[in-house]
């Protein structure tokens, strides 16, 4: 097999990207189209440092290729730089729902930070108000164009702000209109997750859903604290919980570990890892295990058993689509479309959604790959 330049593959006579897929961990500011930038920049009068879109493009890309988180978060100054209007956040969140269609997603969980969109002068309700709408609107367009889509939105606070308290009543204020889940994002080295506890108690108290950073910056403290302060139900990379894992003996395809603690409760409670590949080789967050796809732990967390989910994180930094992330990791494991489709469950089981919703997805899942 082979990925075409869109980022298609065609696996056992199917396009994968025609199959229908589940994105749990998907930046808002990290899928802006490079010409929307454009366009929106020059509306605002904002610099940028290319002013064509595929050199834009080509410019995240190498900025995120850096191998540091911090370097790779810089890119996002830009982003957030034109989505400081209600038009721009409505537009930006339109688009992005139509690009998932396009990419044969049925059910999608886009996730920012209201608190980076005050610059402007709106409030914190108007910018979840503003991305609702584009939502609604990238919902209605995809289907007119007959794809089949909803989103959700992951409210998400940022790990080195304190606004966490304020960011958690206002995702809580806005379930059944659009919020479905919260999120902490930033930097996650020197910002543990219980810095965030007040916040956490809230959600607990309101059972709201909590999905947190962890496992991606820092090692399996952080995942600790996460599942411990956070109570998350589900793990922002969690790769690094691969680091409490220890290989024994490996013969081929047969292979001993011992597992911590830690490990085993996420293996055994199935709690949900977003595993974004290449944003975690960009990142370092795999630097432990080497420097390619193919060094990535995700197929020995499969193998052992963890809910694996296949993710984005920034399309528009990694030049990325969730076809192209799962055909890289056929390329690299030679995965079965049993196998991709095993990812698609896991994902549609750990939505931020009402149970029977999550079994419909389930049943359109199996649906589609059922060739
Ligand atoms: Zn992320």
């Amino acid at each position: 097999m082979s990925i075409d330049p869109n980022g298609d593959v065609t696996i056992q006579g199917v396009s994968l990207r025609s199959l229908p897929k589940v994105s749990l961990h998907d930046h808002l500011d990290g899928a802006l189209r490079p010409a929307t930038i454009i366009e929106l920049a020059d509306a605002a009068g904002i610099e940028l440092p290319e002013t064509n879109a595929s050199k834009l493009g080509a410019w995240f890309r190498s900025q995120s290729d850096s191998g540091s988180l911090v370097k790779y978060l810089k890119t996002f100054d830009v982003s957030i730089s034109v989505m400081q209007t209600a038009a721009a956040l409505t537009r930006v969140s339109r688009e992005f729902v139509q690009d998932l269609a396009a990419d044969g997603v049925i059910y999608g969980e886009v996730r920012w930070a209201p608190e980076q969109h005050l610059a402007g002068g709106l409030t914190l309700e108007q910018t979840v108000e503003a991305v609702q709408q584009g939502i609604e609107e990238g919902e209605e367009a995809a289907d007119r164009d007959g794809h089949s889509i909803r989103v959700g939105q992951l409210i998400t606070a940022m790990r080195h702000t304190d606004r966490s308290l304020e960011i958690a009543e206002l995702a809580v204020a806005f379930r059944g209109r659009g919020a479905v889940g919260f999120d902490i994002a930033g930097p996650e080295d020197g910002f543990p997750a219980s810095n965030h506890r007040a916040a956490f108690d809230y959600l607990a108290d309101n059972f709201f859903p909590v999905t947190v950073h962890a496992g991606e910056a820092a090692g399996p403290d952080s995942i600790r604290s996460a599942l411990i302060d956070g109570r998350a139900l589900r793990l922002g990379h969690g790769v690094r919980i691969a680091e409490d894992l220890q290989v024994v003996t490996e013969e081929g395809d047969e292979v001993q570990v011992q597992f911590g603690d830690l490990a085993r409760w996420v293996r055994d409670r199935e709690i949900p890892l977003e595993l974004s590949p290449s944003s975690n080789l960009q990142t370092g967050a795999i630097a432990a295990w080497g420097k390619t796809l193919a060094d990535h732990p995700f197929d020995l967390l499969y193998q052992l058993g963890f809910s694996v989910t296949v993710n984005v994180d920034n399309r528009t930094m990694s030049g990325t689509s969730l076809t192209r992330e799962l055909a890289l990791l056929v390329e690299a494991f030679e995965y079965d479309l049993d196998d991709l489709e095993a990812f698609q469950f896991n994902a549609a089981s750990a939505a931020f959604l009402p149970v029977e919703e999550r079994e419909e997805l389930v049943e359109m899942i199996a649906e589609g790959f059922d060739i």
